[in-house]
């Protein structure tokens, strides 16, 4: 999971501000959709473009046949859900004094945590009463409570015999009613901006030493010597020295990477230049081996080659999307084959690995 935002319009300035987006940018692009349709009233359609105009300027190797699907996605939902914008997370006296009242250390954290959520997911949804439903693994971590399931689950249960939460009765749902939301409004002792380390927070309230890191503002333990002022991630990140070219084909300006040697087009006519004649006799070779198959008015290369299962009988009957994180493998590198072709025979299916084509391939 991502973490929660609760200033979504600031956040959203903040990306377009910055030069890149995130490897796995979905969960920023649905902020930048609502922040479009809520703030800047666009239409769907304008959405759609200005979706596409962000990934083209921020997000590397950006394939729009891949992506089309997904942000389509994104700008027709966006009227769905509101641009969250919640100064702050308040909390009560009263609500104090009963997380104080509880022995074990970390179940504090985890207190303050649920509450957090609870009143969060309150202000997002004003039925929720009081609910809480995310995985277990992100609460604790929320919570800062290095611990394993099977320890998360006794610390869950020690809260529901203190009667400080409810479980659902349904089996298989994991939701978690908080008791403890203050109903008498009492006095506001404690302001929860930030959800990233809630656990921290509840320290920092106990007057333990932490600092704010002075780039992305997450809470940090502050060291014996006083003098930190980034956390971990912001102290080793180096900015990343970034060039302009001009794209050799339409002119266009373009921002790289310092790295970056052997890009000399923008990425609209990279895709253009890729159906050029080098790349159609290569294709054209592709398809005479069968690797190259055209579905539903799409070509997708195939990894392996297909020709046994045809001989065999097989017919494609089906092309399988990747879902949305699955661009990428484990390590953050690109998956090569991110779609799957399913092959039918007699009620036997054979999936086989497979990419888009960019582009018509219509000299085929
Ligand atoms: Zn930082
Ligand atoms: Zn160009």
């Amino acid at each position: 999971m991502n973490n929660i935002v609760l200033k979504e319009k600031e956040y959203a300035e903040k990306i377009l501000d910055s030069n890149t987006l995130d490897k796995k940018p979905t969960f920023d692009l649905r902020i930048l959709a609502k922040y479009y349709c809520h703030e800047k009233k666009l239409t769907q359609n304008k959405i759609y473009l200005e979706l596409v105009n962000v990934m083209e300027e921020k997000y590397n190797n950006f394939a729009l046949s891949k992506w089309q699907p997904i942000l389509l996605d994104l700008a027709k939902n966006a009227k769905k859900y509101k641009l969250i914008d919640i100064e702050y997370i308040p909390i009560t006296k009263n609500e104090l004094l009963t997380i104080d009242g509880i022995v074990s250390k970390p179940m504090k954290r985890l207190a303050l945590t649920l509450l957090c959520l609870a009143k969060y997911r309150n202000i997002v949804n004003p039925k929720n009463n009081d609910w809480v439903g995310y995985k277990f693994k992100d609460i604790f971590k929320m919570a800062n409570i290095n611990s394993t399931k099977k320890e998360q689950g006794f610390m869950i249960h020690d809260m529901i015999a203190l009667q400080l939460v409810r479980m659902n009765k349904m089996v298989n749902n994991l939701s978690i009613n908080v008791c403890y939301v203050d109903k008498d409004n009492s006095e506001e002792v404690l302001q929860i901006k930030d959800f990233r380390n809630i656990g921290y927070e509840y320290l920092l309230y106990c007057g333990e030493n932490f600092i704010r890191c002075k780039e992305c503002g997450i809470l940090v333990r502050q060291n014996k010597q006083s003098n930190k002022i980034f956390c971990t991630e912001c102290n080793k990140y180096k900015p990343q020295e970034t060039k302009t070219i001009k794209c050799i084909d339409c002119g266009k300006e373009i921002i790289v990477d310092g790295i970056v040697k052997n890009k000399k087009r923008c990425d609209k006519c990279q895709h253009k230049y890729n159906n050029s004649s080098r790349m159609k006799n290569y294709y054209k070779k592709k398809y005479q081996e069968g690797y190259l198959q055209k579905f539903d008015n799409n070509f997708y290369l195939l990894k392996d080659n297909p020709l046994e299962l045809f001989k065999n009988g097989y017919r494609i009957t089906q092309i399988l999307n990747p879902d949305f994180d699955e661009w990428y493998n484990e390590d953050g590198s690109e998956i090569r084959y991110p779609f799957l072709v399913n092959f039918e025979f007699n009620n036997r299916n054979v999936l086989y690995c497979a990419k888009l084509i960019e582009g018509k391939l219509d000299f085929m």
